[in-house]
């Protein structure tokens, strides 16, 4: 783009510089064989007066060591019949007419033409006619043509050198600048800084751009203490009231009051779910996520977590494929079940119509891969890779499906310290598969 706008803005100058070189010699030329024309005229008047032709014929002999330019000259007398004339060696006559007004001049590529008339203070006695050759114009042209190579190379030149230096000390930064943040974005990690190059206007800008970074990483760690905290008080008062509506599920008889009780319990169990789910994020933010790590039958967990979960539904037949009997894994027994019950509540309530679950479980060497299969609306391409993230939910999903993004974060933290691993395989027409692996023993 340098090198274009140099080549433009030269290529103008030169044009400039030509145009007014090429004009500049015209005028010169036109303004001095005026002023040969006039000089002729006013000593050809006594000899055209006189109609000494000799004399005539000798001042126009002189013109060859005045203006060697001058090709043919020739002096009329007052009726356009020609008194005397010169022509240049190797050159042809040139036939003029009588000129029409006392002083003009005509222009062509090659060629100046003078006429003008030859005047006494009473009448017209006669005219002069040259004709000059702009020889020396080729000369300028060819001259303008060699300075304006000379100039493009010098000029493109130094707009390459600018343009290196340019993108050392501008572009390079910036570029570094731009694909910091990048990463930044994409990783979501806001803990990462940019290196700041010396005083100048981009390291100010790298310098405001780390200050920017840890002030969002400052506004994250309060909004994460903010969690923490109001989970933690509002998980008291939820458990108290979870408790009195036990109580009054068990000695209240009547209707409609049985259902309303019944209603409440149903929405503080929500609500304390989302309590448990915001005090393990604060958890797993602070790195406070801890695990109790002992032998247990998964077999067997799975079995019970299978029951639990037929009995939320009536629409949904909850099958279990798993080939494995009794297989013990060193896990954290009460965090795989939460991955498993999240799983198979998210497989319950992402198919609204119905149909199997199925549940798996496949021994491959020393790691065991868990998976939960449901018919139901399936998660679009683009948004399975975020579905593991904080509070992210899929864009498309029918309206009144609740929830707030954090079972699969949980699920994936969990199972990232066990050193598993948690993806997805999903399609509109077949449904969704979550699977994730574990070691059987995470200490080996
Ligand atoms: P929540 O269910 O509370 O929104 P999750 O973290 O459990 O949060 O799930 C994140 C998102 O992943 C959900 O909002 C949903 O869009 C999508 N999702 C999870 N499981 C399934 C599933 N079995 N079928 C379709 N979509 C699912």
């Amino acid at each position: 783009m340098q090198v274009l706008t140099t080549v433009i803005v030269l290529g103008l100058c030169i044009g400039a510089f030509v145009y007014t070189d090429i004009k500049g010699y015209k005028e010169r030329k036109i303004k001095s064989s005026v002023a040969i024309a006039d000089v002729i005229g006013s000593t050809s008047i006594s000899a055209l007066q006189f109609l000494d032709n000799e004399s005539a014929i000798k001042i126009l002999a002189n013109l060859e060591q005045v203006e060697p330019d001058i090709v043919n000259a020739v002096l009329m007398d007052n009726k356009g019949n020609v008194f005397a004339r010169y022509t240049r060696e190797g050159y042809k006559p040139y036939k003029f007419s009588f000129p029409q007004v006392d002083k003009g001049y005509n222009l062509t590529p090659e060629y100046l033409y003078i006429t003008n008339t030859i005047r006494t203070e009473k009448e017209t006695v006669g005219a002069i006619c040259l004709q000059v050759e702009l020889g020396q114009l080729e000369v300028i042209r060819e001259q303008n043509f060699q300075i304006a190579i000379i100039l493009l190379i010098v000029g493109i030149g130094l707009a390459f050198l600018i343009a290196i230096l340019n993108q050392q000390y501008i572009s390079q930064p910036i570029l570094y600048l731009v694909n910091v943040m990048r990463r930044i974005r994409e990783s979501e990690n806001y803990q990462q800084h940019v290196e700041v190059k010396g005083k100048d206007e981009i390291g100010t800008l790298s310098n405001e751009f780390n200050n920017l970074m840890e002030e969002v990483v400052r506004s994250h760690q309060k909004k994460d203490e903010f969690i923490g905290v109001a989970s933690h008080e509002l998980k008291t008062p939820l458990t108290s009231i979870k408790a009195y509506l036990q109580l009054l599920e068990k000695v209240e008889k009547e209707m409609p009051n049985v259902m309303y009780v019944q209603k409440a319990h149903e929405n503080v169990e929500k609500l304390q779910q989302l309590i448990f789910d915001l005090l393990d994020v604060s958890k797993i933010q602070a790195g406070q996520l801890q695990l109790n790590i002992k032998a247990f039958n998964l077999s067997e967990l799975i079995s019970q977590c299978i029951m639990d979960a037929q009995l939320s539904t009536t629409k949904h037949t909850i099958i279990n494929r798993s080939k494995e009997e009794d297989q013990m894994i060193f896990a954290d027994r009460n965090r795989i079940e939460q991955v498993v019950v999240n799983l198979l509540s998210n497989a319950i309530k992402y198919s609204p119509h119905g149909k199997e679950v199925i549940v798996n479980t496949v021994k491959e060497d020393s790691k065991i891969v868990i998976s939960v299969h449901d018919n139901g609306l399936g998660i679009p391409k683009p948004d399975q890779k975020k579905i593991f993230e904080r509070f992210y939910r899929a864009q498309e999903r029918p309206f009144g499906i609740s929830g707030f993004g954090l079972g699969l974060y949980i699920c994936s933290e969990i199972i990232k310290r066990h050193r598993g691993k948690i993806w997805v395989e999903s399609d509109a027409s077949t449904g969704t598969t979550f699977y994730f692996s574990l070691p059987v023993n995470p200490r080996q």
